[in-house]
């Protein structure tokens, strides 16, 4: 069954939906670590709460090897916090052993995970907070070697021809994570057109798409399956309408409005496996790096620029940067041109009027090519793969050029956080 859904809707919150535990590769492989060299170990950390439409996510702030146990007199009223041990025994009436043991005040809320002490393969976790215990349903980790864990056997799709070449190419693992990915997209343009296509050539589960603007006729030569019959229509819904002409298979989402809205922000914030950026303007860029820092997304980000010299040489070059939540953002790799102009349409002062219009394009580049699109947004797509993969452990930026009559020039590699940035240094409470 297809769908195009508008997202107005979506959100309410239900007290039965299913915990969700949110953790980086990096915290969640160096506290493995820890608890295999020290068995009697436990690590522990703080949790951040946040609320999204399908699940109370719980994220982990960091992590700490220990030998004390934490008990609930010890830690604030109201505070939230994880704990995982290894154990020999991995069942239900452990774990209430074990959280009854830790004296937890009826404010606070404890997530409690055992792992099998021989094969670190079994699990079982609960959440304790007022008066309750509630199972652990979901794990994900979130960056290089992603993976996410359920509780409940999911469905998997069973074999299907249609993408044996792909399998083949990629491995099922990494398929298996491509197939059950939700990519969330700013931008439903000329480059986010490109990108979507191969999201959607891959096999993704689920796309939203984000954009305000409507469809021009000029934006037709680089939105390939779109036609003069879709000018006029938001971007996003005659997009949407192409892949799903592709895919029919394929959820996707979308929401015709412009990203400061207050709804959208919110709905940003909804559980992705990457946060993609296509956008033309550094204030949804700035926006989507925050959130991407928030909530602990991957952040990709795609632009491409085309430029003409004073003799009438054509510059081409794109950049594509896959960041990590903490560990680079396009703030400080990069930059964003105009912080102050930025932070004053996330933020406008009450009754204040837009900062400016919208520059016609043709004030800021020479034009657009769908070729240096499709560059940089294969390359983009597959750092992504890479990431999934597990073969790309960091941030990473790659730059193309084209230099005509010459051919592709390209620079990549990784990037981490700049000294003192305040988005990835940022923390949540
Ligand atoms: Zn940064």
């Amino acid at each position: 069954m297809s769908s195009v859904t508008d997202m107005r809707d979506q959100h309410t919150l239900d007290h039965g939906h299913p915990w969700r535990l949110i953790i980086t590769t990096g915290l969640w492989e160096s506290a493995l670590h820890g608890l295999i060299s020290t068995p009697d170990a436990q690590a522990i950390g703080p949790l951040r709460w946040l609320n999204v439409s399908d699940a109370r996510e719980l994220l982990v702030e960091g992590l700490q090897v220990t030998t004390t146990t934490i008990t609930g007199e010890s830690r604030p009223t109201g505070s939230a916090w994880f704990v995982v041990a290894t154990s020999d025994r991995i069942d239900p009436a452990t774990l209430h052993h074990e959280i009854a043991a830790r004296g937890l005040q009826p404010s606070q809320i404890c997530v409690l995970l055992l792992i099998d002490r021989q094969s670190h393969r079994r699990w079982l976790g609960i959440v304790a907070h007022q008066h309750r215990i509630d199972p652990l349903t979901e794990i994900h980790i979130i960056g290089p070697r992603s993976v996410r864990i359920q509780t409940a056997a999911e469905m998997t799709a069973p074999p299907d021809p249609r993408w044996s070449r792909t399998v083949g190419a990629l491995g099922e693992r990494t398929w298996n994570l491509v197939n059950r990915a939700t990519i969330t997209m700013i931008g439903a343009g000329r480059m986010g057109t490109s990108l979507a296509w191969q999201f959607a050539a891959l096999g993704i589960k689920r796309l939203r798409l984000f954009d305000p603007d409507h469809l021009a006729v000029e934006n037709l030569d680089a939105m390939p399956g779109l036609s003069a019959s879709d000018v006029g229509l938001p971007k996003v819904q005659a997009l949407a309408k192409a892949l799903l002409r592709f895919r029919p298979d394929l959820e996707i989402v979308v929401r015709p409005y412009p990203t400061a809205d207050r709804d959208t922000r919110r709905l940003l914030r909804e559980r992705c496996d990457l946060l993609v950026t296509a956008v033309d303007d550094d204030t949804p860029r700035y926006l989507a790096a925050c959130i991407a820092r928030e909530c602990l997304f991957p952040h990709l980000d795609v632009a491409s620029d085309i430029q003409r010299d004073a003799s009438g040489q054509i510059h081409l070059t794109a950049d594509a940067r896959l960041l990590l939540p903490g560990a680079g953002c396009v703030q400080c790799v990069g930059g964003i041109h105009d912080l102050p102009a930025v932070l004053r349409q996330l933020s406008p002062p009450r009754g204040a009027m837009p900062d400016h219009a919208e520059q016609p394009w043709f004030e800021h580049r020479a034009g657009s090519l769908i070729t240096l699109n499709q560059m940089i947004s294969g390359a983009a797509v597959q750092s992504w793969l890479d990431l999934l993969s597990g073969d790309l452990t960091t941030s990473f930026w790659q730059r193309i050029a084209w230099n005509s009559g010459r051919g592709m020039e390209s620079h990549s590699g990784p990037v981490g956080r700049g000294d003192l940035c305040p988005v990835c240094l940022r923390t949540h409470g």
